[in-house]
């Protein structure tokens, strides 16, 4: 696996023409740029928003970054202002990519170039650019890793117990993060060798939100995993994996299993790398995370709006179907961590401190 840190967006013909993208593509003015970030409750989106600033601002920009609380109307809104205020850029990691579609319209129509970050903004013509980790492959990740630590590829033929959880059903890079793990668990389900005691497995892919914890939270993540616990595990029936989607939800998981007294953790996965995690993966509580390097997500995003504003055409060669229009997309690779390669992965690339790690 290409580690992300390789990641240079590709260049299409240099000196094209200056697409009319308001002040500073002239050279009269200083370029604006506007980032919406969801929350910050989760580690990553603050390190995402930091980066991203402070790689425009080296570029000589003027950033204004807001924070939505995790609420769609306060993202609007904040979208329409910074688009008022004139930026001619504005970077969105949307609550709900649905919903922030109108004012990535508004922006669009005030000038603005719009890239959607991390997830996907749906069913809008507003939307010129996205970048984000390969989604898929996430997903896959998790689901091998589950597939190894249980012996499956060796012929092990359980039956195993297996419960399975998706990410918020408002955020579509939720859906294919179950499709990647999907594509490596389905089999195994259809013979028999994995099953779900709780009998939640969606039937189709389609039906992804079925299991879908809202909101990716990690208090509703560890109440659904009691809830299983509760009523499927509590008369000594060994769980062996939980696909949890995210590192909140695999905290949620790891506090459900340990208030339920066992001796033994399952497989957990997550995803991010967040620093109680690696701690918890250090300590043996959760299994994995799938590390997405941000530093190389803001990176590449700064680096494509640098290419637009120079008047380059980006050369991406990937495409992401918003339901609307097919949006050119730079997608990054993800990396699967445990306390294996912690270290190097996570330390020795300056990602998080050896304290923070627990290591
Ligand atoms: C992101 C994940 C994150 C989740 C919850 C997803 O869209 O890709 O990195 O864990 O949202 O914020």
């Amino acid at each position: 696996i290409a580690a992300a840190a390789t990641m240079i967006l590709p260049v299409g013909a240099c000196g094209g023409a200056r697409t009319g993208i308001g002040a500073g593509s002239d050279g009269k003015g200083q370029v604006s740029v506007g980032i919406s970030m969801p929350e910050q409750q989760l580690e990553r989106w603050q390190i995402d928003g930091a980066n991203l600033k402070k790689q425009l601002e080296s570029y000589g920009y003027k950033v204004t970054l807001q924070y939505a609380d995790g609420k769609t109307d306060l993202q609007s809104s904040q979208i329409q202002n910074m688009a008022n205020q004139g930026a001619n850029y504005m970077v969105i990691a949307s609550i709900d990519g649905t919903a922030t579609g109108a004012a990535a319209e508004q922006a669009q129509s005030n000038g603005a170039k719009i890239i959607a970050y991390d997830r996907l903004i749906m069913n809008t013509n507003a939307v010129d650019y996205y970048t984000t980790f390969s989604l898929t492959e996430v997903g896959r990740q998790q689901g091998e890793y589950i597939e190894r630590k249980l012996g499956l590829k060796d012929g092990k033929k359980g039956p195993f117990n297996v419960e399975l959880m998706s990410g918020s059903p408002a955020d579509n890079n939720a859906k294919y993060y179950y499709e990647g793990a999907w594509s490596v668990l389905e089999p195994y389900f259809k013979s028999g060798v994995l099953q779900s005691k709780s009998g939640k497995v969606p039937k189709s892919l389609n039906d992804w939100q079925s299991i879908g914890i809202d909101d990716w939270d990690r208090q509703k993540g560890q109440a659904e995993m009691e809830n299983r616990i509760n009523s499927f595990y509590n008369n000594g029936t060994h769980l062996d994996a939980v696909l949890a989607p995210n590192d909140a939800i695999a905290l949620g998981t790891v506090n459900a299993v340990e208030g339920a007294g066992w001796n033994y953790f399952p497989v957990i996965t997550g995803q991010d790398a967040e620093k109680a995690n690696v701690r918890a993966i250090i300590e043996g509580k959760q299994s994995m995370t799938v590390y997405k390097d941000t530093r190389q997500l803001a990176k590449a995003t700064a680096q494509l709006i640098k290419q637009l504003v120079d008047g380059r055409k980006p050369d991406l060669k990937d495409t992401f179907d918003n339901g609307k229009k097919k949006v050119p997309s730079a997608l990054l690779m993800p990396v699967s961590v445990d306390k294996d390669n912690a270290k190097k992965e996570l330390v020795d690339s300056g990602y998080i401190t050896a304290k923070d790690a627990g290591l």
